[in-house]
């Protein structure tokens, strides 16, 4: 199943995406007399199998009123205000982390464990949505294509074998990074955390649709040139592995985020870097879940 949030009229509402069409999962409820669903995506996700067996209803039956066409509507992030940070995996692949070492002729050091920080919730946009630079803030703005991860079924001290089953779905962020501000704190959340610094969406794809996670190729190109391409398979700390630690002794909850790491190709990777700059389009790719672009705008 693919879930998008979207506005459509003013009116925000979530649906399930059918090729070039949406159903609009609580108008189809209300028309077909059933148990109206939760009002958003985010609380969709943590109804759990109740939810879901109604929209798998309604997607096999539903009243045509209730269809949209995708041209009529504006998708924003498929969960536009988490109730929490969202979780960030640094590091997770060797290219990158090579990219990022000062001094290239010596052999790359790979990190013992998976290295955690977070994004506040603010940071989140949409598809499609704008950065403001601010210049005078930062001079080191950087772009991260990454595969996002979203929660569904609680737990704590979730086992490696039981990981993949407390996943709902996947979907694509961008970890838009101030570098100035990352390394001028030591540690990295402000240079992290600036506003709208989190594009994610365009939807979520749900995991019974995903047969191995680790096919998914991520790409991100800038003005249309590419800069980032990798599969999933390339991460160090695959998806069980950051599922298990997050989840040690810390309870994951259905619709937390995670952000499991980006590939070469940053801005800061390039000498002399080459950092995003007002008018710039990035544009964030995964294959079989979609594109995500965001437009830099001078703030
Ligand atoms: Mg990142």
């Amino acid at each position: 199943m693919r879930l998008a949030s979207y506005s459509h009229n003013s009116e925000a509402s979530y649906g399930v995406v059918l090729a070039d069409r949406i159903l609009d999962l609580p108008r189809a409820a209300r028309i077909s007399g059933l148990v109206m669903p939760p009002p958003d995506l985010a609380s969709f996700i943590a109804a759990g199998d109740m939810a879901r067996d109604t929209a798998d209803v309604l997607v096999a039956g539903h009243p045509a009123e209730a269809i949209l066409d995708l041209a009529d509507v504006r998708f924003i992030a498929p969960i536009p205000r988490p109730s929490k940070n969202i979780f960030c995996i640094g590091r997770n692949y060797v290219d990158h982390i090579k990219e990022r070492q000062a001094d290239q002729a010596i052999a790359v050091k790979l990190p013992e464990a998976p290295q955690i920080f977070t994004k506040a919730p603010t940071t989140v946009i949409g598809p499609d949505d704008t950065f403001g630079l601010d210049s005078t803030l930062t001079a080191a703005l950087d772009y991260e294509v990454e595969l996002a991860v979203i929660i569904g079924t609680t737990g704590r001290n979730i086992s490696r074998a039981a990981a993949l089953s407390h996943v709902f779905g996947y979907s694509i962020g961008n970890d838009i990074t101030a570098r100035d501000l990352q390394k001028r704190h030591e540690q990295w959340f402000k240079g992290k955390s600036l506003d709208r610094s989190c594009p994610f969406g365009p939807l979520i794809v749900t995991a019974d649709e995903v047969p191995d996670y680790r096919q998914f190729e991520l790409s991100l190109t800038v003005n249309g040139e590419e800069r980032q391409r990798a599969f999933a398979s390339q991460m160090i700390f695959d998806v069980p592995e950051i599922i298990a630690t997050l989840s040690a002794g810390m309870t994951l909850e259905a619709g937390d985020i995670i952000l499991t790491g980006t590939p070469s190709g940053v801005g800061a990777g390039f000498n002399p870097p080459r950092f995003l700059k007002a008018g710039d389009e990035v544009v964030c790719t995964i294959s079989s879940i979609g594109r995500l672009a965001t437009r830099i705008v001078a703030a």
